[in-house]
């Protein structure tokens, strides 16, 4: 048992995973979930800040599905969703696709080559080996 408040509502319920909202609050959620997509279908130059009035919904609720890529907009420029690296205007997500595949060759980069230890700086002339080659 993991008794949690629920975050929408208040009330205690036995959390499992996932946001901390209870059944009765995530089956709603859930609901206009299904109503936002609707309505986007529906209205092809939606907003998020027209999704939210429709459904009754705060705004960081629409962009968090956007962000989850359960939402897809059709017009990139009226959604107004960006690009969280260069700030493109995007269908859904969080990034570009242009910043995805950067994200992904960062990512790809960094196990191939791990970063390599720092090698400390040898003096050439240093006059401890003078001594040592002539003896
Ligand atoms: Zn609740
Ligand atoms: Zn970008």
């Amino acid at each position: 048992m993991n008794p949690r408040n629920c975050k929408l509502c208040g009330r205690l319920f036995n959390y499992i995973a996932g946001p901390p909202y209870c059944p009765a609050c995530k089956d709603d959620l859930e609901k206009k979930f299904q109503e936002a997509k609707e309505f986007i279908r529906n209205t092809p130059h939606a907003t998020v800040a027209m999704v939210a009035e429709e459904c009754k919904v705060p705004e960081k609720q629409v962009k968090e599905w956007i962000r989850e890529e359960r939402l897809i907009f059709a017009d990139a420029t009226v959604a107004g969703i960006t690009c969280e690296s260069c700030g493109e205007p995007i269908l859904t997500g969080r990034f570009c696709v242009k910043c995805k595949n950067q994200v992904m060759n960062d990512l790809n980069g960094a196990i191939r080559k791990p970063e390599a230890p720092k090698v400390e700086k040898k003096t050439k002339d240093s006059p401890r080996m003078r001594f040592l080659d002539n003896r």
